[in-house]
């Protein structure tokens, strides 16, 4: 992994080019150099990981993207044993916080609440939204039953055609929050029920121990990247975004600020909307330029408070908290390390509550964050010995994050030929193109799999 200044020049041709160092672009290569088909790695950014962003503040180590593993997210794992990079579970011992809309705090213990404000209709819908999901085919989308009813709804739509209760609508809400970092109007009833079960269910999504939150690395959700680019060593070129893919002669011409590679095969892992800002010659087929345009990035940022100490357990607080007011932060998880040295909390604020805070001038969005993380394991949060944000929109190669959701009619209009099939020589991964953990760094593994699989098949 050196920096294009002290490579030298690019190399004028490569079997198959890989555009983006993410999890989805480095397993791709790794796939490919495990099968002995020589690969380049072409980057934007000066790092490895993409959404995943692993950085070293003294001695903490803290995620600003992608960070948690879960035990049925078997690709992850496969990669993270492959490599020895360490984890471990979860801290979420102690009583958890709700606060309510009009302000008031509210504990409970175990995986999620069993009482409180609107929760028998939160679990009545959401029961049915889990049955509804396990109709949708993963592979194929647009055969599942009554497919395009339910992607030409919100899940506004649909949630409020089973309850008025304003309490349970704001627990729904965090739901879309939480998982896609957008609102209910937003989103395609469709993609949820599609993203639901490409996670294996809504518990998988929602809860922590055996479920998505499971556990941590200790070195960082980026060490197994990390390893792959030092196994692939200069075969992975950093600070080189890709400005033009140009398909000629059956052959593919890579076009950088630094020169122009030709390959017989190229793999496009970039976000959906980040494509974008690539030129591609011939045009990309409609379906796919559809597809793209109705994939939206979801609205994130990760926000970190560090102290001495994780001094809220000597209260019998997890600080585990969710926040349903209407001020910035949504969820709060302890974000400490794997031994506790210091204390970490690990703030939220997604969707609408992250464009208007966004807007606050520095001393504002901090004061507030931590306002409310006060609120949720008292007034020491007020004073931390470190505090960092990552605001994902304003990422220059991400453009937002968790991930992209589709908008009502995207999957309809565009699914069945522009979500991941290939255009000539040119295909395409990343975690929005996987059918099992859609949206995750699992997902973004199997499907840089699944693209090198397309590639070597035919070279
Ligand atoms: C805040 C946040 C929290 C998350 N939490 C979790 C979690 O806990 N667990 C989990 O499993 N997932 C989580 N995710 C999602 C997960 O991180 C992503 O799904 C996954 O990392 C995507 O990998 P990818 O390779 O598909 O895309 P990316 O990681 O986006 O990789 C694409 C790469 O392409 C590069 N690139 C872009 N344009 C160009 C160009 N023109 N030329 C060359 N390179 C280019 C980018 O710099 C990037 O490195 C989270 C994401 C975020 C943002």
């Amino acid at each position: 992994m050196t920096p294009p200044s002290s490579l030298g020049p690019l190399p004028s041709r490569a079997r198959v080019v890989v555009v983006g160092a993410g999890y989805a672009g480095l397993s791709a290569a790794l796939r490919l150099h495990d099968l002995g088909i020589e690969v380049l790695v072409l980057e934007a950014a000066d790092r490895v990981g993409g959404r995943v962003h692993s950085e070293d503040r003294g001695d903490l180590v803290i995620d600003h993207g992608g960070q948690w593993v879960g035990p049925t997210q078997k690709h992850l794992l496969a990669l993270a044993a492959r490599f020895d990079c360490a984890t471990f579970p979860t801290w979420e011992t102690g009583e958890h916080v709700e606060v309510w809309r009009d302000g008031s705090t509210v504990g409970y213990v175990g995986a999620a609440p069993t009482s409180g404000p609107g929760i028998e209709d939160y679990e009545r819908i959401t029961d049915e939204l889990d049955e509804l999901a396990r109709r949708v085919d993963l592979e194929h989308p647009w055969l599942t039953p009554d497919f395009e009813a339910l992607d030409a709804m919100t899940a506004e739509d649909w949630f409020r055609s089973r309850t008025s209760d304003e309490d349970a609508l704001a627990r729904l809400a965090l739901t879309i929050q939480g998982v896609w970092c957008t609102e209910p109007r937003e989103i395609s009833m469709l993609h949820v029920l599609f993203y639901v079960h490409a996670a294996g269910g809504y518990e998988q999504l929602m809860e922590t121990g055996g479920c998505a939150q499971d556990s941590r690395f200790v070195d960082g959700a980026a060490a197994p990247a990390r390893a792959v680019a030092g196994l692939l060593g200069d075969r992975v070129r950093l600070g080189t975004a890709v400005t033009s893919l140009e398909q000629r002669d059956g052959h593919v011409v890579v076009h950088t600020a630094d020169g122009e590679v030709t390959a017989e095969r190229v793999i496009v892992t970039v976000p959906p909307t980040a494509t974008g800002r690539i030129t591609f010659t011939p045009p990309l087929p409609a379906a796919h330029q559809g597809w793209r345009a109705q994939a939206a990035m979801g609205r994130v940022a990760k926000v970190h408070a560090a102290y001495d100490i994780p001094f809220w357990r000597a209260d019998g607080h997890s600080g585990v908290a969710t926040l349903y007011h209407d001020r910035a932060v949504g969820v709060v998880f302890d974000n400490s390390p794997h031994d506790a040295r210091r204390g970490v909390l690990v703030a939220f604020v997604y969707g609408d509550r992250l464009d208007a805070w966004a807007q606050l001038d520095d001393a504002a969005r901090r004061a507030a964050v931590l306002d409310d993380l006060a609120r949720t394991v008292g007034p020491q949060a007020l004073s931390p010995t470190d505090y960092t944000e990552k605001i994902w929109p304003a990422d220059p190669y991400a453009e937002g994050g968790y991930e992209a959701y589709l908008r009502p009619g995207g999957w309809s209009a565009y699914g069945r030929d522009g979500w991941r099939t290939p255009a000539g020589s040119v295909h395409f991964a990343g975690s929005e193109t996987a059918s099992v953990w859609n949206g995750y760094i699992d997902g973004a593994i199997s499907s840089g799999e699944r693209a090198a699989e397309e590639v070597a098949a035919v070279l």
